[in-house]
């Protein structure tokens, strides 16, 4: 179950929001990168769709979709790949879904990652969904600095502070999160990572390849070299671990990257091959394929379904 094991303050103020039974519309979490904004706003999903009586209880069916990012009434929205603003076409295809009712829970919840990069007019947008919100719908805006909101939005939303923790409370907190390092490896990754859990588990990953890396390497093999069912079937694996292609898109993404820079200034070694195979513009058109399903699956898109259309486009990309 996640946690904000560092950040009493904040943990308090979620704990409270639950307490009456009801939570507020819109919630606004702001705390800078690495604050812990992701897992607060899936602690108040699992508060709102929680079937326990002790909420959330964490291993219910409810928060356990939650957790893994698979709950068709929970919808991620941020900025799309490679564009600099929150868009406002995303702000009104929430409000027209803030409409329909939810599919299994009793609410529907909209997490808006860096509400901060909207501007006024989709916020003006979003602002007609947090006044008259349908009674189902719950709104969590993620930001990092809430001066960058209207005073509209800002009055109508119950905003919740978190602060980046410090370096013994990261190294304490990797204690639980990656119990497998040695104590040397988590203070130096806490250290390294300023106190931000989140890019010091991505430096205690990086240390040991992990699973999303190794499967990420034989994707781009097959994808490249093999046929299209193997890939598919690698991908299978992942029909019901969202978290888990989440982690393994971007990898996929960045070795079709690097395969297209790698046009420019040859290394050698094992790239080789693919590198002789691929052009840059085949690659690219690759990478952008991957980062295209990443997107979708932040989105809650049918995991089959956009596993399925990334290979077909690779695959037409690379010509195979
Ligand atoms: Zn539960």
């Amino acid at each position: 179950m996640p946690s904000l094991l560092y950040n009493r303050k904040a943990s308090a103020a979620l704990a409270s929001l639950g307490a009456g039974g009801r939570l507020p519309h819109a919630i606004l979490l702001e705390g800078p990168a690495g604050s812990g904004k992701h897992v607060a706003a899936a602690i108040i999903a699992q508060y709102a769709l929680c079937t326990a009586s002790e909420k959330p209880c964490g291993h219910c069916a409810g928060c356990m979709k939650v957790e893994k990012r698979i709950h068709p009434d929970v919808r991620y929205y941020g900025v799309p790949e490679g564009k600099k603003e929150f868009p406002i076409d995303l702000v009104r295809e929430i409000r027209q879904d803030a409409y329909i009712a939810p599919n299994e829970g009793v609410c529907k919840l909209y997490i808006l990652e860096q509400a901060h990069a909207m501007n006024a007019a989709a916020q003006n947008a979003l602002l007609k969904s947090i006044e008259e919100p349908p009674a189902h719908a719950r709104f969590v805006l993620l930001c990092e600095n809430r001066s960058m909101l209207l005073p509209t939005i800002l009055s109508r939303v119950t905003a919740i502070e978190l602060e980046v923790p410090s370096v013994e409370q990261c190294a304490q907190a990797l204690g639980t999160l990656a119990s497998e390092a040695s104590e040397e490896e988590r203070q130096a990754a806490a250290a390294g990572a300023g106190g931000n859990i989140g890019r010091a588990l991505a430096l205690l990953g990086s240390a040991k390849p992990s699973k999303a890396a190794a499967d990420a390497r034989h994707l781009r093999e097959m994808l490249v070299f093999g046929d299209r069912y193997q890939a598919l079937k690698l991908l299978a694996a992942y029909d019901k671990d969202r978290q888990g292609l989440l982690d393994l898109l971007p990898l996929l993404q960045e070795g079709f990257a690097q395969a297209a820079l790698a046009r420019y200034r040859p290394s050698g070694g094992q790239e080789e091959r693919m590198t002789n195979r691929l052009t840059c513009e085949q690659a690219i058109c690759a990478a952008e394929a991957a980062a295209q399903a990443a997107e979708q699956a932040r989105r809650n898109v049918s995991i089959p379904l956009l596993c399925a259309c990334m290979v077909e486009r690779i695959k037409a990309a690379v010509g195979g």
